[in-house]
């Protein structure tokens, strides 16, 4: 295997400290398709996702102290958290950026949002942003 397979962007996330009051500029004025909230209470996070022509747009809020967006957002600010590819095979994307050496903040693929198989990249190694793959779970979050 001489490459990663990355297939597309899935989506971009945006750190946010209450969705509500970004809401509007992205429902509303930029006129995103808004596909409704997903709550990750193991996670601390609330998200609003939005899908761009098959690209999603995630705005997170914390929603616990102990978050990472959290931490993320009092060190940094609010904006840009993460990028994620899509991929079809997460394990095996993983190993092999591990055996390019590219550090992961999770040396196994995890639950993420809408049922998606996730890791984290080690920013060090990525030009200082975080990354992420994406194995695809199911399209649209179940209503609650
Ligand atoms: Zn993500």
């Amino acid at each position: 295997m001489s490459a990663a397979m990355i297939r597309k962007i899935a989506h971009i996330g945006i750190a946010v400290k209450d969705l509500e009051e970004h809401l509007p500029f992205y429902r509303d004025v930029l006129g995103l398709k808004f596909e409704g909230y997903e709550d990750l209470p193991d996670r601390g996070l609330r998200v609003a996702l939005f899908d761009v022509d098959g690209v999603r747009l995630e705005l997170i809020q914390a929603t616990s102290p102990d978050s990472t967006i959290s931490t993320f957002i009092e060190r940094r600010g609010e904006g840009l958290h993460h990028i994620a590819f899509g991929v079809d095979d997460a394990e095996k994307t993983l190993a092999h950026l591990t055996e390019s050496g590219i550090r992961a903040l999770d040396p196994v693929p995890r639950p993420g949002a809408s049922g998606a198989k996730v890791a984290f990249l080690h920013p060090h190694d990525t030009g200082r942003v975080l990354l992420e793959i994406c194995e695809k779970g199911r399209d649209v979050p179940q209503p609650e």
